[in-house]
């Protein structure tokens, strides 16, 4: 796994938390149930939900993903943001910004 995909993480002496899920994750005072409910969470994921390597949707550069709703990598997504402001200028009836 080497640091991708959910993991287990410890955040004091006794306090772990599963971190690379869609759902937020209850904190454990100890590590073994972390790891049970992050497989039983896992288990019932579906494959297409999993964080995993994408490529960018955007500029098609290798990312890990965060989860089914991430599709974009982290400088394209900031940029994205400019993109959709731009889109909803464009739809509107203001238009501002659209030449370079
Ligand atoms: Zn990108």
């Amino acid at each position: 796994m080497r640091g991708t995909g959910p993991r287990v993480v410890r955040y004091g002496d006794d306090d772990w938390e599963v971190l690379g899920l869609p759902e937020a994750s209850p904190i454990f005072r100890v590590k073994a149930e972390a790891e049970s409910w992050k497989q039983a969470q896992v288990a019932l994921l579906p494959k297409s939900r999993l964080p995993r390597m994408r490529s960018c949707l955007c500029c098609g550069d290798e990312f890990q993903s965060e989860g089914y709703h991430h599709r974009m990598c982290g400088p394209c997504r900031r940029l994205g943001s400019d993109v959709a402001g731009m889109a909803a200028t464009i739809s509107g009836t203001r238009l501002r910004r659209v030449t370079r």
